[in-house]
């Protein structure tokens, strides 16, 4: 099959479909891709890298829109790429189609078989595809946190691992799942006391298991909530309600009454956030205090290191396009039931039902 990365044409955006290595893989599959000038270079890939690994560099998207059986990217295609697609054309990449008419009616008439990335299943019955994003942001929660913590930021002055003989800061991560374990291993790690509240018994389980009495693990209500909170240095959001928005489990009345100084980092923010004075902000402009407590609520927190997002994103994504190119769509559709999944729009219908229902459409 001829495989075909784009450069990414989203705002700030620097990750890409596929690092060289990758290419590698499908090269020695017996595939072509053909990829487009300077798609890595935002992360220190130069075409030179690329043809190393066996890729042949265009010069346009054009070019590689109109030659590649697959297109391999990042990002749900910009209206300029939709107008690029064609029947029978593989699309495999982040596509976010819910809240988004006019990419679902552009892929609708496209007539290509549109596979998204977040929707991709697994046996253990997670998100394989969506995963490796929030490892990245729930390492960098704390990263942020501990930045936010700093008094020129507008912090409590304190260093998360205190130093000898003097106490450590607490942090606080609601929600057990991807985000809170990643960023309690960080937090562990920087010396910090750390404790995980959730309210699935199994996921605090699962957290004991994985570290021990290094973290303290407390079952989520109100007022555990609102206890712990209010003696926290650092709070971190990372709850998910499957297919619907987080839910404001911190008030602002809380927040009013948190330490002086204190900080807070909202990952739940894309699902609109778990602290009730949370608002998205930008990388270039990532904190603003609210009642004395700094806010970290960046929506996009993988964008900020494109180079680990994209290894981390081609790790996982790199098996499905090796079976989507060795077997073509329709096999590999009908193999590969977690695959299937992903199947969101095909042929000029959408297939994916949560889509369909959600605009009234035919499913
Ligand atoms: P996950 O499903 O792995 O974990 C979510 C956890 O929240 C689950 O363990 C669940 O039991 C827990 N939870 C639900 N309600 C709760 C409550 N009332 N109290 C305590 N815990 C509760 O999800 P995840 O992959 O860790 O993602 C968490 C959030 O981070 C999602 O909203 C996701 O979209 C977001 N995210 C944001 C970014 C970003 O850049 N800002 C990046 C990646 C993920």
């Amino acid at each position: 099959m001829l495989i075909g990365v784009p450069k990414e044409i989203k705002n700030h955006e620097y990750r890409v479909g596929m690092v060289p290595a990758s290419v590698r893989e499908l090269v020695a599959h017996g595939h072509s891709v053909v990829v487009e000038h300077n798609a890595g270079i935002g992360i220190g890939f130069t075409d030179a890298d690329y043809e190393a690994a066996g890729a042949k560099i265009l010069a346009t998207a054009d070019e590689v829109f109109a030659k590649a059986e697959m297109i391999v990217k990042v990002k749900e295609p910009q209206a300029v790429e939709r107008a690029r697609l064609r029947e029978g054309q593989i699309l495999f990449t982040y596509l976010h189609l819910a809240p988004d008419l006019p990419q679902t009616e552009d892929l609708i008439k496209s007539k290509a078989t549109c596979i998204a990335y977040e929707t991709v299943t697994s046996n253990s019955g997670g998100l394989p595809l969506l995963a490796p994003m929030s490892e990245v942001a729930g390492r960098m929660s704390i990263q942020a946190g501990a930045t936010a913590l700093q008094k020129a930021n507008g912090g409590r002055g304190m260093l998360l691992g205190g130093v000898p003989g003097v106490e450590p800061a607490k942090v606080v991560i609601i929600g057990g799942g991807v985000v809170g374990a990643n960023a309690a291993m960080m937090a562990v790690g920087m010396g910090a006391e750390t404790i995980v509240l959730d309210r699935n018994v199994d996921v605090l389980r699962r957290l004991i298991t994985q570290f021990g009495t290094s973290i303290q693990t407390v079952f989520s209500s109100q007022d555990a909530i609102e206890r712990h909170v209010l003696e926290a240095d650092l709070v971190i959001g990372g709850v998910l309600i499957p297919g619907a928005a987080a839910p404001k489990l911190v008030t602002a009345d809380m927040v009013k009454r948190m330490k002086p100084g204190a900080a807070i980092v909202d990952v739940a923010i894309d699902q609109g956030g778990c602290f009730e004075t949370a608002k998205a902000t930008t990388h270039a402009d990532p904190t603003y205090i609210v009642d004395d407590v700094v806010h970290y609520c960046v929506a996009n927190m993988p964008g900020a290191v494109p180079r680990t997002s994209t290894f981390a994103l081609n790790n996982a994504t790199l098996p499905f396009i090796i079976e989507l190119a060795n077997k073509g769509a329709k096999k590999a559709l009908a193999d590969n039931v977690h695959l299937r999944a992903g199947l969101n729009v095909h042929q000029g219908k959408v297939t994916y039902k949560p889509v369909a229902e959600g605009f009234g459409m035919e499913y």
